[in-house]
């Protein structure tokens, strides 16, 4: 009786599953339900095993890059073209994470906005999120971020390199031989500001804050232009290229964390920042200042505490509480912390050249005007306090 009992709970088990799960599609393929397909060909895209669970939805995994340690920061991206208007379904089932970055919507991979909250519903535990899309039957990219891969940095710096402010090279080759490009304002300046930009692929918001700051440095204002006559200006906007068109979640194709490799630079990319130091110091220049873009939940500065002191002295705090002062809409930490052992750039920055030496987080989700008022502040307000320095003058430790 139990035995029969059984069989037919197995039966039924059986049976919906079954009629629950149709077709499924591995990535790189098309995925196509009904009503719609779900692709992944393009720079940026990631999506896992794509399951058909009716015509009109979709259950797609979302899984990290490698087996290695990767911490939650689960990017998605592709896109649906559905075969008329309708409204499609598609689930995110997370391995390896959890729901982080509300889904973003583009009708032409250029222009971004947040989906409506209405539109996505996310389980308990954070391992599943659905969306759902009315749809004019028109095709639509969906990613945890605006999609800002190496073509859209490549437009950017011809923009920047243009307006003959600073000039535009290749640092050197990724992994996979994707150029790693370099910006340098003034290169004459024996005094440098340097920055660096997308160690870690799905930080976007990090990205956009680096892109407003870089051009009010380059900025048609007088205080712009008294900055780059006594500066040497050199940017990295995109040191990761690799992983941002693998659609990694954090590493480069080496299975790396760019940004717990500066000190033992056994990557490319990592690498070509430790050659350009070390030109740096061999033709005489000094690094002043030193900022890293990245993203967080939300919009902090990592900054070393007075156990770490800089040459100039409390110089962060001097930089960004000024800046506090006339941003609007942008709430921000300063965290200062010790220095410690982990092979992060700000720690390798500090321990070189005793220098400030920041983490500009940016949150995920921080609304992007915001972002780029704020970088432009900052900005302002980094330029003014570095023309101030008597940077000719010895540091003596303990006077300030
Ligand atoms: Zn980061």
């Amino acid at each position: 009786m139990l035995h029969r009992a059984l069989s037919i709970v197995a039966a039924i088990l059986i049976l919906t599953s079954c009629a629950s799960v149709g077709p499924s599609f591995a990535p790189r393929t098309p995925c196509v339900a009904g009503a719609f397909t779900v692709t992944d060909d393009f720079a940026g895209a990631r999506r896992g095993q794509c399951v058909v669970v009716a015509d009109d939805s979709v259950q797609v995994t979302i899984l990290p890059e490698d087996e290695g340690y990767i911490n939650d920061s689960p990017w998605y991206a592709f896109r649906v073209s559905p075969n008329t208007a309708s409204t499609v379904t598609i689930t995110l089932r997370y391995d390896g994470g959890h729901h982080r970055y509300r889904p973003k919507i583009s009708h032409d991979g250029l222009h971004w906005a947040t989906l409506d909250e209405s539109n996505v519903s996310v389980s308990r535990r954070g391992r599943k999120a659905t969306i759902r899309i009315a749809t004019d039957g028109t095709p639509f990219w969906i990613a945890g971020q605006e999609i800002i891969t190496p073509i859209f940095y490549d437009a950017w710096n011809q923009k920047i390199a243009a307006t003959g402010l600073a000039a535009l090279s290749v640092l050197g080759e990724s992994r996979s031989k994707i150029p790693v490009f370099v910006l340098n304002a003034n290169a004459a300046a024996d005094n440098v500001l340097l920055l660096i930009g997308r160690q870690h692929p799905p930080e976007v918001t990090g990205a956009i804050a680096f892109f407003a700051f870089f051009e009010q440095l380059m900025g048609d204002t007088e205080l712009a232009a008294k900055f780059r006559q006594r500066f040497n200006i050199i940017a990295v906007p995109l040191l990761n290229p690799d992983g941002v068109i693998g659609g990694n979640w954090r590493h480069n194709l080496g299975g790396t964390d760019l940004n717990r490799d500066w000190g033992p630079f056994e990557q490319p990319e990592t690498r070509l920042v430790k050659n350009l130091l070390d030109q740096l110091d061999t033709s005489g220049k000094k690094i002043r200042v030193f900022l890293d873009f990245h993203s967080t939940k939300r919009n902090v500065f990592y900054t070393q505490n007075d156990d770490n002191p800089t040459v100039p002295p409390h110089f962060t705090r001097d930089w960004l509480e000024p800046a506090r002062r006339r941003i609007k809409g942008y709430d921000f930490d300063n965290e200062e912390n010790p220095v410690d052992a982990v092979g992060v750039s700000k720690n390798y920055m500090y321990k070189r050249y005793g220098i400030p030496s920041m983490t500009y987080e940016v949150g995920d989700e921080t609304d992007r005007e915001a972002i780029r008022h704020a970088a432009t502040v900052f900005a302002e307000e980094l330029m003014k306090l570095m023309l101030e320095q008597d940077y000719l003058r010895p540091f003596v430790p303990g006077a300030s």
